[in-house]
């Protein structure tokens, strides 16, 4: 696994549950609202005022000095922030400002390579820098310095291997005071040979979710408070706008239709059609969603050999580079599209089924092409390759709630109303429990799997969750195996 994903997970499970979302945008939101209420111009404007200086210095975000011989300064960065505050709404930001909050000191924004964007680094409302927030949000990993920055245009890269992926880099200070060298984690520091550094120091780039400060300087506290203030709620539905339209700003937040938010999920259900109305629209952003992520995936510049299966079908194998590097998903039986953009054979695209996908023998994918007529399999350069997005599991999920909602004997009474949220008696299976969890030609059950299967058995719904590699598949095809032996008939399992 490498830092990114570790890093996504990182922050998937700080962002990700309700929770620690709501904790993003109430708590620290109003803490810094509180903050910043001082900063308004009617109440700098009593600065003028001696009397009065020092409540208002108090007030301001609390860290001035009060003695009397500081009152200069006091008041040269009141007046330097009243200025800009002025300035704010006469002068448009500069290209480098923070797509964010604005802010545009040069040593403290980068500029993403991947989508020329710029932002800062700094956390404003949320737990991440705004850089980092958006190269995680948008699974971009490349930056640029600003020119004006005391390290100038630079893009740190992989002193060893050239890799640019921020999440990956980090740095070992050099024997000699002032220099330091960029290194990626694996494999270049790990071996490394030179002996002028050591790399057991390597540390990495990112920090606590922002770039280390010697590298993009954290904003001033007054180009903070001057920033737009944008919450982590705003920065997610901005860079779900960035997928549609890349131009998208803040302001297009607040216009009608794209703020439309979905009803919020219930505890209880009236019934089956309130269900529907509030999982369905739920499904759909979901699709949505999965779709513009799969089709944003082409993949280009990708060599061919070509193959003829028993069957007689062609077959292209290639490497896929975004595969390796975890940015899409690819199963067996998954559909691409794989189209010849060179100039020796006129544009072809077909499309064809996934028969292998990367394992521990070859990188390599296997695509079965549904037509062999006119496959340009004299040519092994200058393919692209595209995702095909199939709706189908999300077309299953929206006909379970119709039949759900329409047929009352789509289900038990009792599955009705424990999926509805209702206060039910706990029903017990009367069964027969078998001698042997474990099913013949299956793994031993360990205790908690033996458990799992005891207690399905005796129940009319059970729900088995567990962390990936503790044996689900398994406990259920056990489950399945006593099932179909208990009650010879149908079995329905649902995975
Ligand atoms: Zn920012
Ligand atoms: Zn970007
Ligand atoms: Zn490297």
């Amino acid at each position: 696994m490498d830092s990114f994903d570790n890093f996504q997970y990182d922050s998937a499970s700080s962002y990700g549950g309700a929770a620690s979302v709501i904790d993003d945008n109430s708590s620290v939101y109003t803490a810094n609202t509180n903050v910043r209420t001082p900063v308004d111009l009617e109440s700098l404007s009593i600065v003028d005022d001696r009397s009065q200086t020092s409540s208002v210095s108090n007030g301001h975000a609390g860290h001035h000095h009060h003695s009397p011989h500081h009152n200069g300064t006091i008041e040269e960065d009141f007046d330097g922030v009243l200025d800009d505050l002025k300035d704010e709404s006469a002068v448009d930001l500069p290209p480098h400002a923070c797509s964010y909050c604005g802010i545009h000191a040069p040593a403290s924004v980068v500029k993403c390579l991947i989508c020329s964007k710029w932002f800062c680094n700094s956390r404003g409302n949320t737990s991440a820098s705004h850089i980092v927030n958006h190269l995680v949000r948008a699974k971009h990993k490349e930056v640029i310095l600003h020119a004006e920055s005391p390290l100038g245009e630079t893009t740190p890269e992989c002193y060893n291997c050239g890799s640019k992926n921020v999440f990956m880099l980090g740095f070992i200070p050099a024997k000699s005071d002032t220099v330091v060298v960029l290194l990626c984690r694996q494999p270049c520091a790990a071996v490394t040979k030179d002996m002028s550094w050591n790399a057991s120091l390597w540390a990495p780039l990112i920090d606590d979710r922002s770039f280390l400060s010697w590298l993009v300087k954290p904003p001033s506290e007054t180009e903070q408070l001057r920033s737009r203030q944008i919450s982590f709620n705003q920065i997610n539905r901005l860079e779900d706008l960035w997928r549609d339209n890349a131009n998208a700003t803040l302001a297009d937040l607040e216009k009608p239709g794209v703020d439309d938010e979905p009803q919020q999920i219930l505890v209880h259900y009236e019934d089956a059609y309130q269900y529907q109305n509030i999982f369905g629209p739920l499904v759909k952003i979901e699709a949505d969603y999965d779709k513009r992520l799969k089709e944003s995936q082409t993949q280009t510049d990708i060599t061919v050999r070509w193959d003829l299966g028993l069957n007689q079908k062609r077959v292209a194998w290639f490497g896929l580079p975004k595969l390796e590097s975890g940015e899409v998903r690819l199963a067996v039986g998954d559909e691409l599209r794989l189209r010849y953009q060179g100039e020796l054979h006129k544009a072809w695209d077909g499309v064809g089924h996934v028969i292998k996908i990367p394992n521990n023998v070859s990188d390599e994918i296997g695509l079965e092409l549904r037509r062999t007529e006119g496959v340009p399999s004299e040519c092994t350069h200058n393919f692209a390759a595209d995702f095909v997005w199939k709706s189908t599991s999300f077309d299953r999920m929206q006909l379970a709630m119709k039949t759900f909602a329409i047929d009352e004997k789509s289900v038990s009474g009792y599955i009705y109303h424990k999926l509805l949220g209702h206060e039910l008696e706990p029903q017990a299976v009367r069964t027969q429990m078998p001698k042997r969890f474990s099913a013949p030609g299956l793994p031993e059950l360990n205790h908690s799997q033996m458990y799992a299967v005891k207690s399905v058995l005796q129940k009319p719904i059970s729900l088995i969750q567990g962390p990936p590699g503790t044996g689900k598949t398994v406990t259920s095809a056990s489950i399945v195996y006593h099932l179909a032996k208990m009650n010879p008939g149908q079995v329905l399992l649902f995975v």
